[in-house]
């Protein structure tokens, strides 16, 4: 896929995307769309061996009584995507890939949150959340108030914990919907930005003047536009999406597709080490980019504009030399550690008292690992037929467990799986994948933070991905979409 158009000296303007994770190659697809008449030409810098940066589909196979079985197939990343967002929905149908979508159903089935350090059924019906004991009487109570606790209907910003509390009680957040929103997010609901990370809640509260009235008002409307996509002959997409054959099918197509287009050029193991601004000559700015890995070493790239499409500290580390105040700003993105160890089991040997989808560990229980799914309960044709496959989060309640070697991690997430969920089997196989501080973080603010990162770049640069405008793969597909229009736009071609 190499070919070398650093050197262009053309009236083509070169686009240089710096990370082929989905937001940067969603970026390339959008540019793309418009290459006919502005005549660009894109490359695509990846700094590791495969595209696709978080979203990653491994398959391994076991050996059992000497017999291979198999494949697993897991996503390490994500793997659903909600449809709400449609970024997932469209981009994949654009590709043509609907017939490799299904619905995996609700998230939340068979869920558990753990609870002074036992497993609790999260209550999702009506009829279950009464009964349940993960709330106290006084804690449900409280929660019957939403409908009548004032609507907020500015524009400021709060903690998820702040907006939990106020509009549901202190007990909600600490028992129920603070662990799901923490293990989705994978954060502390005390930091993590409500408008960043989940704007539904509040536009639902400013709609339906709470939460349960904008919940109802969103179900209606919902019907409603099925009923009508229905009697028009279409289907709606359902609430949530996962790809038959794991995440990655997305990204190999679009990488696929990008590459028949000779105005693209996809590198991986080209990683961006640092940036000089120099004298284009003429009143654009350009810039040089520096590469280093094993078949990019030593060389260095032209661009007349560059989408950074990495990690937010990663760009705060590029932009240092040449613009400083960008860089001040970019860092004061956090970014925590996250990693997915994925178990194969004999379904025999884990003899489970209940059927289980999940489970959801708070912070205050100070476990080692942050969440479990159970990928077959879900999904079972992510494992052959008599095994099970188990995906388990870590690196955010305990950071160290990032520098364990695969076989410690492993004897460390077996002996929490046996002292929370009573688990005693020993894995067939397992694979391990980690992120080191490449997670973000939005704080309470967030949005500003970005809005004055990006007022602050200098002329053709711009950055996008889940650093900056929502977490989840749709979020960085419309970001990465959206920023390749504004930057076609800035260009002026
Ligand atoms: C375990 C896990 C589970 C998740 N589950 C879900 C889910 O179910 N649904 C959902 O919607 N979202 C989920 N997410 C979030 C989602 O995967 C991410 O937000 C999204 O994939 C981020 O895409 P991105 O392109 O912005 O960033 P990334 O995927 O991080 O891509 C950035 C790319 O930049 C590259 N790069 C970095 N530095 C350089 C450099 N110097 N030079 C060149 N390249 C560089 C990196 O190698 C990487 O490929 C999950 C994330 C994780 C980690």
């Amino acid at each position: 896929m190499k070919n070398t158009k650093q050197d262009q000296t053309s009236a083509e303007l070169h686009v240089v995307i710096i990370g082929g994770g989905i937001a940067g190659l969603s970026a390339a697809w959008q540019l793309r769309q418009t290459i006919d008449q502005t005549g660009l030409h894109c490359t695509v810098l990846e700094s590791s061996t495969r595209w696709g940066g978080k979203i990653v589909t491994k398959r391994f196979d076991v050996v059992d009584n000497e017999r291979t079985v198999g494949p697993f197939v897991v996503d390490s990343g994500p793997e659903s995507f909600i449809t709400r967002k449609p970024g997932a929905w469209d981009l994949a149908c654009e590709l043509g890939l609907r017939e490799q979508l299904f619905n995996p159903g609700s998230e939340t089935r068979n869920t558990y949150v753990v609870d002074q350090g036992r497993p609790v059924l999260l209550p999702i019906s009506p009829l279950a959340f009464v009964r349940s004991r993960l709330i106290s009487t006084r804690g449900k109570l409280r929660m019957f108030k939403e409908p009548f606790i004032p609507a907020r209907r500015d524009d400021g910003d709060e903690s998820l914990a702040d907006f939990v509390r106020r509009r549901l009680g202190r007990e909600a957040l600490e028992k129920f919907i603070g662990p799901v929103l923490g293990g989705i997010y994978n954060t502390d609901p005390e930091y993590q930005s409500i408008l960043t990370t989940a704007p539904v809640m509040r536009e639902m509260e400013r709609d339906g003047g709470s939460l349960v009235a904008g919940a109802f008002g969103r179900m209606r409307a919902k019907a409603k536009l099925r009923k009508e996509a229905k009697a028009r002959g279409e289907i709606l997409a359902p609430s949530f999406i996962t790809f038959k054959n794991g995440a990655d099918h997305l990204v190999r197509e679009l990488v696929r597709q990008l590459c028949e287009n000779s105005a693209f050029d996809l590198r991986l193991k080209s990683k961006v080490s640092a940036i000089e601004a120099i004298d284009g000559g003429g009143e654009r700015q350009r810039y040089r980019l520096h590469l280093e890995g094993k078949e990019s070493g030593g060389e260095s790239i032209l661009a007349d504009a560059i989408i950074f499409a990495s990690p937010a500290n990663v760009a705060a580390r590029l932009l240092q030399s040449i613009s400083p105040e960008s860089a001040a700003s970019l860092a004061k993105i956090h970014h925590v550690h996250i990693g997915t160890i994925s178990l194969g089991f004999r379904e025999k040997d884990l003899q489970l008292s209940n059927p289980i989808s999940g489970l959801m560990i708070p912070r205050r229980e100070k476990r080692l690992i942050d969440a479990m799914t159970f990928t077959s309960a879900k999904f079972p044709d992510r494992a052959p037929k008599g095994y099970a496959l188990m995906r388990v989060f870590f690196g955010g309640a305990a950071p160290y467990t990032m520098d364990l070697d695969d076989t410690a991690l492993c004897e460390l997430v077996l002996s929490e799986l046996k002292e929370l969920l009573g688990i005693e089997a020993k894995p067939l196989g397992y694979v391990v994948e980690r992120w080191p501080a490449s997670y973000p973080q939005a704080a309470v603010g967030h949005l500003g933070l970005v809005d004055e990162i990006e007022a602050r770049l200098p002329a053709g640069l711009v950055v996008t991905g889940s650093s900056y405008r929502g977490l989840g793969v749709p979020d960085s597909i419309e970001q990465g979409r959206t920023t390749a229009v504004k930057l076609v736009r800035t260009l002026a071609v």
